[in-house]
């Protein structure tokens, strides 16, 4: 499944102040969220916040997991959840600048833990609400985020990279054209346009 982490955790940026104690999850509003494992629904945020709607659930081994700015919470305050069940649908409630889902976790102990290894397993993972949902999702994000600075980045980002990808590019070449000559061709005009695509997505 594709998932873009659009804040990591620990980040200090723009928006995060102070570390950021969570992993940030780009996401379409409305996609299907998903318990990670047996446990109780221990909180639900009703909205008033920053976090926005959202719910935490005490698993059996004691961590706790915390889902924020969510567009609809689909559990109540004591339920018990089975891994994979629904919860509820992502938003962008709270203090948020864009569809996301935040993602944090809590040990025993009271001290935040890293959810970035859960990233990919909290959301649907069907064709429709998945991987199709979340490339379009992307896309719509990209195309409404270009901005003049952006624009103005993205070539500062190429101009930087791009003696990177001219070697890898031309290593490409030089390697597929020991046994073709077409291909080589492709395989470096692909090299170069993924690389380009790396540069946007970063
Ligand atoms: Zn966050």
């Amino acid at each position: 499944m594709i998932v873009r982490i659009s804040s990591k955790f620990g980040a200090v940026d723009a928006v995060h102040k102070t570390p950021h104690m969570g992993v940030d999850l780009a996401k379409p509003e409305g996609t299907t969220l998903r318990a990670l494992g047996e446990g109780v629904v221990d909180r639900v945020f009703d909205g008033i916040g920053n976090i926005g709607k959202g719910l935490s659930v005490q698993f059996n081994d004691g961590k706790r997991v915390i889902y924020g700015h969510m567009s609809e919470v689909k559990a109540r305050i004591g339920d018990n959840v089975h891994a994979g069940e629904i919860i509820g649908f992502s938003g962008n409630t709270g203090n948020s600048t864009g569809p996301h889902l935040h993602l944090g976790m809590k040990g025993a102990d009271g001290s935040w833990l890293d959810p970035t290894p859960l990233a990919d397993k909290v959301a649907n993972i069907n064709w429709v609400d998945g991987p199709l949902t979340q490339m379009w999702g992307l896309l719509r994000e990209k195309v409404s985020e270009i901005t003049v600075d952006g624009v103005v980045d993205y070539i500062a980002d190429s101009a930087v990279a791009l003696p990177v990808i001219a070697v890898v590019g031309g290593s490409v070449y030089a390697l597929i054209n020991m046994f073709s000559k077409g291909a080589a061709k492709w395989g470096a005009i692909v090299t170069v346009l993924y690389g380009l695509f790396i540069i946007r997505l970063s």
